[in-house]
């Protein structure tokens, strides 16, 4: 009967709204900025590039190879390869970002940079409070603003970073692995 839905429809939103001044998990807002939610492990915000160890340039995991700047819908990825090659995490020498750009102004946090990138190098950042009083490139950042370390990439997505890591772990020991036999049968063939 469509009065019964009506009233059902008006006791739940009675309850959450006189709920919500004596019940902690019904209270839906915080005294921004002095409160702060935590942010969930899913939440996305802008994108950020990951480094391991303690050098952010040495570290890098970016390899240039411009799928993400390619795939990315509002063209906000600007790269630019390096000339040279630095060893990547499996000791292989490997292309770099001279220039790595992301111009957040226009970035929609779509993740499609995350989805297409082949070595786990870019991933969204939950980092929100970007705003800026300069108009004219506050919000293009810069390789060394992009990048972030690991330990970061742990602490604000720990589920998806363990597998991360463990995936690139196994990846490091096939190649260590081959390496060793390769030089093996080197040594034996003299
Ligand atoms: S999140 Fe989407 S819009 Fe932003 S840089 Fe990545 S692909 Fe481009
Ligand atoms: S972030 Fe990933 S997809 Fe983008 S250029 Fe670097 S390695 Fe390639």
């Amino acid at each position: 009967m469509l009065g019964e839905q009506i009233i059902k429809g008006m006791a739940v939103t009675a309850r959450n709204f006189f709920g919500s001044y004596v019940s902690k998990e019904r209270l839906t807002t915080v005294q921004y900025p002095e409160e702060r939610l935590t942010p969930k492990e899913n939440t996305r915000q802008f994108p950020f590039l990951v480094y391991d160890g303690d050098d952010r340039e040495k570290g890098l995991r970016c390899v240039a190879c411009q799928i993400c700047e390619k795939e990315c819908p509002p063209q906000c990825i600007y790269i630019v390869k390096s000339k040279d090659k630095k060893p990547d995490y499996k000791g292989q020498p490997q292309l770099y970002p001279a220039t790595f750009d992301i111009d957040i102004s226009v970035c929609m946090s779509c993740q499609i940079c995350v989805e297409v990138c082949p070595f786990d190098a870019i991933k969204m950042d939950t980092e929100f409070e970007l705003s800026t009083g300069d108009r004219f490139g506050g919000l293009l950042l810069t390789k060394d603003k992009l990048a972030k370390p690991n330990e970061y990439y742990r602490r604000i997505h720990p589920t998806a970073a363990a597998a991360v890591d463990e995936r690139l772990a196994g990846e490091k020991a096939r190649a260590e692995a081959k390496a060793k036999a390769a030089a093996e049968a080197k040594t034996a063939a003299l």
